[in-house]
């Protein structure tokens, strides 16, 4: 299936980008289903998994929340029937939600898009 890699592992355990940063946080993970880069959702305040979809020219991602199995399309914007993708297929039970640990301001509700 066109952009899509099943054998190829999650890029960590939460958003690139945010965690190059200081500051960076997120609500919700997305994993490219074709390089496996997580990147935050767009409700989280920086949009990192759509802009990787768009910079990349990758545009399927999964979900990357406990639970949460279903491919989405940026381009078509539906949802997806694909293949089982390389674990983890989520981020750690034990991390938070918003993330990461330590970095959610206290007021992170009213900062989502
Ligand atoms: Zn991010
Ligand atoms: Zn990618």
């Amino acid at each position: 299936m066109d952009h899509i890699d099943p054998n190829t592992p999650p890029s960590g355990t939460g958003c690139v980008e945010c965690l190059a940063t200081d500051d960076g946080w997120w609500f919700h993970l997305r994993r490219c289903a074709q390089c496996g880069h997580v990147g935050c959702c767009d409700s989280s305040p920086s949009q990192h998994a759509s802009r990787h979809a768009a910079d990349a020219s990758h545009p399927v991602v999964q979900s990357f929340e406990p639970g949460e199995d279903w491919l989405w399309d940026y381009t078509s914007e539906q949802l997806l029937e694909g293949p089982v993708l390389a674990p983890p297929r989520h981020h750690p039970l034990d991390q938070p939600v918003p993330g990461p640990a330590g970095r959610v301001p206290a007021d992170w509700e009213s900062q989502l898009n």
